[in-house]
This record gives C-alpha cells, sequence and structure tokens, in this order.
C-alpha cells in the first residue's frame, strides 16, 4: 500500500534555473545610503551600483581575509 506524501508541494519551491546568488550590503558614503552588491558570474568580486546616483562600486571577494560583511564605498 502506499499513501500519497504531499510533504513537498512543488508550488512552493524555489523556480529551478535560477542559483543562488551572494550579496554583500554596502554603505554609500556618496549618499548616505545602503546599497547591495553582487558576485559577478566569475565570482571574483562584487558589483553594484548607488541606488541613488547610480554610482559603481565594487569588492573584491576572499582578499585579507574578508569576513565582513558590510562595505563602504566612497
Ligand atoms: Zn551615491
Amino acid at each position: 500500500m502506499s499513501t500519497p506524501d504531499e510533504n513537498t508541494p512543488r508550488e512552493n519551491d524555489e523556480p529551478t534555473g535560477t542559483p543562488p546568488r551572494s550579496f554583500l550590503m554596502i554603505w554609500f558614503r556618496c549618499c548616505n545610503a545602503y546599497g547591495r552588491l553582487t558576485k559577478t558570474p566569475d565570482g571574483t568580486q562584487y558589483k553594484g551600483r548607488c541606488p541613488k546616483c547610480r554610482r559603481e562600486a565594487q569588492a573584491r571577494v576572499g582578499e585579507g581575509g574578508s569576513n565582513r560583511r558590510m562595505f563602504e564605498a566612497e
């Protein structure tokens, strides 16, 4: 005998084809605003833009023991 087990509803599953992305919070001093950097496809650095002035910012991954999650852009 088998009982239909619906423990994992498919509608709540994450859509396939969207790889998990790493994010990094960054503080933009230019506008006093928080922004977000996303990891580049090659995984060597993070890139993002200031949400207000669209200024580009970037940070390298794993350089100098960067365990900190908060970065600052001047
Ligand atoms: Zn800005």
